[in-house]
């Protein structure tokens, strides 16, 4: 049995509506932002002479968890999603926060369970949400507690596990190729 998600260009239709930056005024003097070539891009820069202030529009750190339970992973879906669309529980690091410690308190926070990171599976460029996700294998324990973000929780055998094709399903298809490797080497 496959899993329904929703197809990826729709996914993809949803990041461009969310992802919109409308920055229009500098941040640091109030002054008007325009499009520039700065350093061999098109960027916005401030246009007041006594400001050097420009948007890079560097791409976030995003943690991401496999979380694992009692053998099943633990698929979620926020508020506002795309109907029928599941994800990996998610998140921004806090300030001072390392990987490892984000990518837990974002288990406990999303789903009240208790975990330990089992391994880094790797990290992966989201371009259309301009994010960098960091994906972590977490074996975690406890009963699941749904937090505020959450619509939608289930759980899955990883045998009935499909990767979907972007963002954090490229995380999902190396971790099953490696558990499989290790099952048949
Ligand atoms: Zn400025």
């Amino acid at each position: 049995m496959n899993v329904a998600y929703a197809n990826p260009s729709s996914f993809i239709e949803w990041t461009r509506e969310i992802k919109v930056v409308d920055l229009k005024f500098c941040p640091l003097c109030g002054e008007k932002l325009v499009s520039d070539q700065i350093d061999g891009r098109p960027r916005l820069g401030c246009t007041s002479e006594t400001c050097e202030y420009v948007f890079w529009d560097n791409p976030t750190p995003v943690v991401a968890a496999i979380t694992e339970l009692e053998g099943n992973v633990i698929l979620v879906r926020n508020h506002g999603w795309p109907e029928k669309m599941f994800g990996l529980v998610t998140g921004f690091l806090e300030k001072g926060e390392t990987p490892e410690e984000g990518v837990l308190r974002e288990v406990g926070e999303e789903l009240g369970l208790e975990g330990r990171v089992e391994s880094f599976v790797g990290y992966y460029p989201f371009f259309e949400m301009n994010q960098l996700i960091l994906a972590f294998h977490i074996k975690a324990h406890g009963e699941i507690v749904k937090g505020e973000e959450l619509d939608q929780i289930k759980l899955i055998n990883p045998e009935k596990l499909r990767p979907w094709p972007f963002g954090t399903g490229h995380a999902i298809k190396d971790w099953l190729e490696t558990k499989q490797a290790a099952i048949h080497p």
